[in-house]
């Protein structure tokens, strides 16, 4: 079972990172919900039922996943699952020929390499238990094989994200984590906007991927437990 294991999420304040927490608690996990904004994290940790504790986590800060890793340890020792959920700049209608060069920046410092320190800064003590999962909140829209136009920083940088789970996947293969990314589907939150489908269920195909059995599938892209194409 997964009850007292501790899992981990970053942007997890509002939208599917909250959700995912939510779900998570409810199997029996400690949840710490990565956020940038301790009194915002705070205030949506009340909102769980069952263990969720805040944890001051903003990717895009440079020593701040080494503080927060070594936090985790001091308290837990390890930690079993980590989803890098945090993301930002949905920058749809925008065009790669004319390139917001701040916006663009801004999207791979959180999207890419704000999961990759968070990754790094907690590669050790999730291969810890022997049994650890590492889930990157991707996007369809990061799929080379249906990559077009709009959205470019958010698309490009959703397919370094797919890339980074790749070679994860494999300087970690045979250690018991398993890497994999998905896609939560189009979910209607403040990046997805009206229209799109409930935030339980974009969260359900994330939840899929924490909780993994041992055997389960590792450097892989799926959405609703159903792989896609990279
Ligand atoms: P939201 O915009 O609703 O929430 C984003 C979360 O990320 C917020 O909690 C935000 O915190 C946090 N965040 C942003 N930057 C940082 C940072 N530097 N450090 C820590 N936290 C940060 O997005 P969603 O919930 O919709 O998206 C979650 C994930 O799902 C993302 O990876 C997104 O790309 C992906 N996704 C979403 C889809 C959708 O339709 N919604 C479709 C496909 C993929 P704060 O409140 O402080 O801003």
């Amino acid at each position: 079972g997964d009850h007292g294991k501790v899992a981990l999420v970053t942007g997890a304040n509002r939208g599917l990172g909250l959700e995912t927490c939510r779900q998570l608690a409810e199997l029996g996990f400690t949840v710490l919900l990565g956020v940038r904004d301790l009194a915002k994290g705070e205030a949506a940790a009340t909102e769980i039922d069952g263990d969720a504790q805040a944890i001051a986590l903003d990717v895009a800060a440079p020593e701040v996943a080494m503080r927060a890793a070594m936090d985790v340890e001091r308290r837990f020792g390890r930690l079993d699952v980590l989803i890098n959920n945090a993301a930002i700049h949905y920058d749809t209608g925008s065009r790669a020929l004319r390139p917001d060069w701040t916006v663009i920046r801004e999207a791979f410092e959180t999207n890419v390499f704000g999961a990759w320190r968070v990754a790094a800064a907690f590669a050790s003590l999730l291969g810890a238990g022997g049994h650890g999962r590492l889930v990157n909140v991707s996007s369809e829209g990061g799929s080379l094989a249906s990559m077009g136009a709009g959205a470019p920083a958010y698309s490009t940088s959703k397919a370094a994200l797919n890339a980074l789970t790749r070679v994860l996947a494999a300087e970690l293969r045979g250690s018991g984590v398993l890497v994999n990314a998905i896609c939560p589907g189009w979910v209607a939150t403040d990046m997805g906007g009206p229209g799109g489908r409930p935030v339980a269920q974009g969260a359900a195909g994330i939840v899929w991927a924490a909780t993994l059995p041992d055997d389960g599938p590792t450097g892989g892209f799926f959405r609703d437990g159903k792989r896609l194409p990279w």
